[in-house]
């Protein structure tokens, strides 16, 4: 039986898609291979958002052309965000690749698909969607809209489709993906908005759980907020990327909103959403990113306590306006102290948050078992692990509290839940 084999690196999109993929091959007669050298098949979505996630990119690219000398029937097809228009310069410098398409695109060889055909076959607990591609944003740091493209969503009937399919396979829990997830819909006839995809998600039987990410500030609305607080399946956590606390080095990312602007917004989600988590993103060391100005972030991060966030070093990317236009003057030294610093401030944030969930019960839906433990998420997306000798995967139970750390909650499983 022929065999294939994905490496993904990247975004929770990449993971998704790649998924997908997988699907599409196994209906094809592949079957997945447990390494690289073993595949007839052997497809990399890559990641470019950084210099550090293209390196490593790079480098299994050169590994691969030793195993295509020895093995010249081995397909090799490239996607995600390496590929960009010029695809004769990508053929002229990997000419051992065979194909290359763009991400979220179907491979060369495959020219239509049947509804339902890229869905996961093996139904996890927690599947993915991806619900509007591309980003129209043009953040000036970021490289993603000239690699995926204009925003294009996909009609509503086409995703209820696509959950009912799901759920009949056994999925339980579904998160919608898109750069900016709450740009959805206005693209399509009639407008509709990510209010309207989640009211109508949230009537499937069966599904248990609704997410979606990542969502722009200057996007989230107060129909959207309160959307979230009305539907029962919609889970209370929003990703909202704040990327700096100053507002001038947010006017030179060209992120459109201002801190006060994103802190009015967070108040409002907070009144309205009780127990809601927020996850953030922010970069350290912008172009000409001061002092003072890179401590307006970490303070903005002790004022508004997020669940979690994710830190990221400037990395200059060739083609958007902040590598033309501005000099990449933080030393890479001070970035990682800046990077640090953030990481040992929101691990005591965390620290704190998490350890007030000691004791109290949560409703988990399973989504693995490793090393003897299962484990799954909250409504509230924290990280669950518990020991048990029962099957639970893609059950709800309720887990018990009895350890905390930062990253993730230990407990013990009580009653099941009904549902
Ligand atoms: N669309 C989402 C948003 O608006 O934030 C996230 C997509 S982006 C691919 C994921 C994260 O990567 C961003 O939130 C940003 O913090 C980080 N990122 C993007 N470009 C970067 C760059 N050039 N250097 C460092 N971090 C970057
Ligand atoms: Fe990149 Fe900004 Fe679009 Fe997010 S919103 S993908 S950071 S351009």
């Amino acid at each position: 039986m022929l065999q294939y084999y994905l490496w993904t690196i990247g975004c929770q999109m990449n993971k998704a898609e790649s998924e997908r993929l997988g699907s599409l091959f196994e209906q094809q007669g592949y079957q997945a291979a447990s390494t690289a050298e073993e595949a007839d098949l052997l497809v990399l979505n890559s990641c470019v958002v950084r210099q550090s996630a293209e390196n490593r990119v790079i480098n299994k690219l050169s590994s691969l052309k030793s195993l295509k000398r020895r093995r010249p029937n081995l397909t090799i097809a490239l996607t995600g965000c390496l590929v960009d228009s010029n695809i004769d310069r990508l053929k002229k410098s990997y000419s051992f690749v065979d194909h290359f398409f763009k991400p979220g695109e179907l491979p060369p060889w495959q020219d239509k698909t049947e509804p339902g055909q890229l869905l996961p076959h093996h139904s996890p607990p927690a599947a993915y969607i991806p619900i509007i591609q591309g980003c129209d944003n043009f953040c000036s740091y970021c490289i993603v809209p000239y690699r995926r493209g204009r925003e294009r969503s996909r009609p509503i009937a086409e995703i209820a489709c696509e959950v009912r399919e799901l759920v009949r396979r056994g999925t339980r829990e579904v998160t919608l993906l898109g750069q900016i997830v709450d740009s959805y819909g206005h693209d399509l006839p009639g407008k509709p908005d990510l209010a309207d995809l989640l009211g109508e998600l949230n009537s499937i039987d069966g599904l248990g759980r609704l997410r979606f990410l990542t969502s722009h500030p200057r996007k989230m609305s107060t129909r959207l907020i309160e959307a979230i607080a009305s539907l029962d399946k919609v889970c209370e956590q929003i990703s909202l990327p704040v990327q700096s606390g100053d507002n001038d080095i947010l006017k030179a990312m060209r992120r459109d909103y201002t801190v006060e602007n994103y802190r009015r917004l967070v108040t409002e989600i907070r009144h309205k959403i009780p127990g809601v988590a927020l996850s953030t993103d922010v970069i350290v060391g912008f172009p000409s990113e001061t002092e003072e100005q890179f401590h307006r972030t970490a303070d903005l991060l002790s004022e508004l306590r997020f669940d979690t966030v994710h830190i990221a070093a400037y990395s200059p990317r060739k083609g958007t306006v902040a590598a033309r236009e501005l000099e990449d003057n933080v030393t890479a030294e001070e970035k990682r102290k800046r990077l640090n610093t953030l990481e040992h401030l929101q691990e005591e944030i965390s620290t704190e948050i998490n350890a007030r969930l000691l004791g109290t019960t949560l409703e988990v839906l399973v989504e693995a078992r490793k090393q003897g433990k299962w484990h799954g998420r909250t409504k509230s997306d924290k990280l669950v692990f518990f020991s048990d000798n029962g099957d639970y995967l893609g059950q709800l139970v309720n887990v018990k509290i009895e350890k905390t750390s930062p990253w993730s909650l230990q407990g013990k499983v009580e009653l099941k839940s009904n549902n």
